[in-house]
């Protein structure tokens, strides 16, 4: 039985391969949007260790904030410009 879906699960990524939407490569989890080396690649600010977070910064003095956070830094022409849009 195992033989038999290892085969379909084969078949069916050969015709409905699941590529990475950054670098295209299907070695992929299907349940992933993005491949292990993507997600390492994009620019995590670690805002959330921070005392000084910038993004609540922002707020201060506009809104009562309790907390922000962004988990990337965005810049034109990346990959996850490519992936918002
Ligand atoms: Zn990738």
């Amino acid at each position: 039985m195992s033989l038999v879906k290892t085969i379909s699960e084969s078949l069916l990524h050969f015709l409905f391969p699941h590529i990475c939407s950054g670098c295209g490569t299907d070695i992929i989890n299907k349940d992933s949007l993005l491949c292990l080396r993507c997600i390492d690649e994009l620019p995590s600010t670690n805002f959330s260790s921070r005392s000084d977070n910038p993004i609540e910064k922002k707020f201060w003095g506009r809104i009562p904030v309790t907390c922000g956070m962004a988990q990337y830094y965005f810049t034109p022409q990346s990959l996850l410009q490519r992936l918002m849009h």
